[in-house]
Order: C-alpha cells, then sequence, then structure tokens
C-alpha cells in the first residue's frame, strides 16, 4: 500500500486517507492561449515508468493539497512537500538523482515537446 506524509500535518497516511489529483505541475492555459495549448493542459499528462509528480490531497485529515514524488514501478516514495511550488524542491531532486543516477528533471516533458 502506498503511504505518503502530508508536509503540512506530518500525518504518515495511507492512500485510502488520500485522494490523487493527477499530475503536478501543470502549465495552465486559459483565454487567450492557442488551441494546442490548450488542448495539451487539458489531455496530455505524463505517463512515465518511474520517476513521477503528482497531486493529493489529504482528505481524510487537514483536507490541503500537495505534492509527491514516487516511482511508478516500485511506489518508493522520495518525498512530500507543499503545492504551492511550480517545480520540485531541490531536497526531492537530490532524494531522487541519489537512488536515480542520470535522472533529470522533466526530462519527459522535454522529450514530449
Ligand atoms: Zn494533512
Amino acid at each position: 500500500m502506498l503511504i505518503l506524509e502530508c508536509p503540512y500535518c506530518g500525518v504518515k497516511a495511507e492512500e485510502t486517507e488520500l485522494h490523487g489529483g493527477g499530475e503536478a505541475h501543470l502549465t495552465r492555459f486559459g483565454p487567450g492561449s492557442s488551441d494546442d495549448e490548450f488542448h495539451d493542459y487539458l489531455f496530455m499528462r505524463e505517463n512515465p515508468k518511474g520517476v513521477h509528480f503528482e497531486r493529493w490531497r489529504h482528505v481524510n485529515g487537514c483536507g490541503k493539497w500537495f505534492h509527491a514524488a514516487r516511482c511508478t514501478m516500485t511506489l518508493e516514495v522520495f518525498g512530500t512537500y507543499s503545492a504551492q511550488t511550480t517545480e520540485p524542491p531541490q531536497e526531492i531532486r537530490d532524494a531522487i538523482t541519489a537512488k536515480r543516477p542520470g535522472w533529470s528533471w522533466r526530462e519527459f516533458s522535454d522529450a514530449r515537446s
């Protein structure tokens, strides 16, 4: 079972106490954007076999949204952090590269565009 620590209240919660909110760090496009930008914002998501950044809500706890970095193959959690960030904090990136040498932030997005 996936267990994530809520960065706000510090509770280690099983995934049944949480609600997944999809991919983290999406760039939002709205009125004034191109059709392609809006299409990608609505429909294009990363689906890596490996490190993924996700939004989670501590629905049966403090109710706040946070971000988590985990491996989709092993369920290894590299850390959780505030949802009020546009990129993963450096300590999360360091935790990932310590266990996945050669990993880099947004390698998926860069390959997609
Ligand atoms: Zn919480």
